[in-house]
């Protein structure tokens, strides 16, 4: 990225938001800041590359901001600063990652400036090089933003936690810039959601996954690929027949699913639960994904006709090896899964200690870097084979 990172810096005392923004400027950054609710509320919706977020802030609080901008930015690093201790912090961390949110680092007050500098560097010369986990940070023309010619899947396997073979595989789509390499679905899918373009979107991926399973061998013998579906599509009476249309033309339904995720809140659940209930009776499998990511909505959705749930990566990586007792959290999303008489995966497994704490939980499925991460068709049995030499020294 060429240009100067923009910071935004939220804290009510003006004296302190100064002062961040003085070490900001330094940083390399272009800073501005906002102290009062009606600043924060018009600040929020800007563009830029990070956010240093006090998490008290007089009449609003940091937790209540962190979720209205992981509406409209996911993936955004964050910066957390408080006055209150480091646990509640950490808390406040955990928090902003269910809110899809990418925190680079909690400071309890009073903190070190050059800390906080070191760390903004970190990012501000990351960004200059172009490098950032989360992809590259360009501006898609939004005329290019659905070109099939953009768009591509890649695919990443779950595997049975008891036997490590394959249970299928979930597409996930890449958006390829010509220059830039391949941009995460984090940023891009919030962009078509803004535009209200995801059925186009899912009509594209649908499309392509049947194309891949008729064209790839590995994707052919693949027990089952799951589909992403935003909780927007479900207020699509012709989703249904579409699916019917694209999918089945190249694998039976009971082959597909379609993994739901909250990405907005769901403000009238009947619909939802019609264009679900009718996917389920057509034969198709229906996956809560994300499940633990702090919505309450999933709650009035777990009465439509589910076969799997996937606890999120952010719960599955608070497993601490060395804690006396698992995660309550993560044990009752096992249990709410299996007394619901539905499949439960894993996602996020990134180290074999996490591998096997999720097994002995009682996870049935795994799904994570450790396995293999998303690939294109043609790489997949390789990764499968790679997978399965893991396995057996794992068990
Ligand atoms: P998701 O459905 O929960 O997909 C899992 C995400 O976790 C993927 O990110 C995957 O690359 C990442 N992941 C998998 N294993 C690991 C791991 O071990 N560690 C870590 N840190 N990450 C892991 P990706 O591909 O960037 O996708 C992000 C989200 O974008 C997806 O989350 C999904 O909600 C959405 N998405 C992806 N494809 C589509 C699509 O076709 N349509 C829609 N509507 N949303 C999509
Ligand atoms: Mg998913
Ligand atoms: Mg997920």
């Amino acid at each position: 990225m060429s240009e100067t990172p923009k910071v935004l810096v939220i804290d009510d005392e003006e004296a302190i938001c100064e002062l961040i923004v003085a070490v900001a400027e330094s940083a390399g950054f272009d800073a501005t800041s906002a102290s009062s609710p009606s600043e924060i509320e018009a600040a929020i919706v800007g563009r830029f590359d990070l956010v240093v977020l006090d998490l008290s802030l007089g009449e609003m609080d940091g937790i209540e901001v962190m979720s209205k901008l992981g509406a409209t930015h996911r993936g955004m690093p964050v910066i957390l600063v408080s006055g209150a201790d480091q646990s509640l912090l950490d808390t406040a961390g955990r928090i902003a990652e269910m809110h899809k949110l990418r925190v680079l680092g909690t400071f309890a007050k009073p903190f070190s400036l050059d800390v906080l500098k070191t760390a903004m560097l970190e990012l501000s010369q990351v960004s200059e090089m172009g490098i950032d986990p989360t992809g590259p940070k360009v501006i898609i023309d939004a005329n290019l933003l659905l070109q099939p010619d953009y768009l591509q899947l890649a695919y990443q396997p779950k595997v049975s936690t008891r036997s490590g073979e394959a249970l299928g595989v979930e597409a996930l789509v890449r958006w390829r810039h010509p220059e830039h390499g391949d941009v995460s679905p984090g940023i891009f899918v919030a962009l078509i959601e803004q535009e209200g373009r995801t059925a186009e979107l899912l009509d594209i991926v649908m499309s392509m996954a049947a194309r891949d399973r008729k064209r790839y061998r590995a994707l052919a013998s693949m027990p089952d690929i799951s589909i992403n579906i935003s909780v927007l599509d479900l207020d699509d009476e012709e989703l249904p027949r579409r699916a019917q249309k694209i999918l089945l033309e190249v694998a039976p339904a009971e082959r597909w699913t379609f993994e739901v995720t909250e990405t907005a809140p769901i403000t009238d659940v009947a619909p939802a639960l019609s264009i679900l209930t009718r996917l389920r009776i057509a034969g198709f499998k229906l996956s809560v994904d994300d499940f633990g990511t702090g919505t309450s909505n999933y709650e009035r959705l777990l009465v439509a006709p589910f076969t799997e749930l996937k606890i999120d990566r952010a719960m599955v990586n608070r497993l601490d090896i060395n804690a006396a007792e698992p995660d309550p959290m993560v044990r009752s999303g096992i249990d709410v899964g299996h007394s619901l008489q539905l499949q439960v995966v894993a996602e996020g497994v990134e180290s074999v200690d996490q591998f096997r704490m999720v097994r002995d939980l009682g996870c049935d499925a795994a799904q994570g870097y450790l396995i293999s991460p998303p690939v294109a068709p043609v790489q997949l049995d390789v990764a499968l084979d790679d997978w399965r030499r893991k396995f057996e020294y794992l068990s």
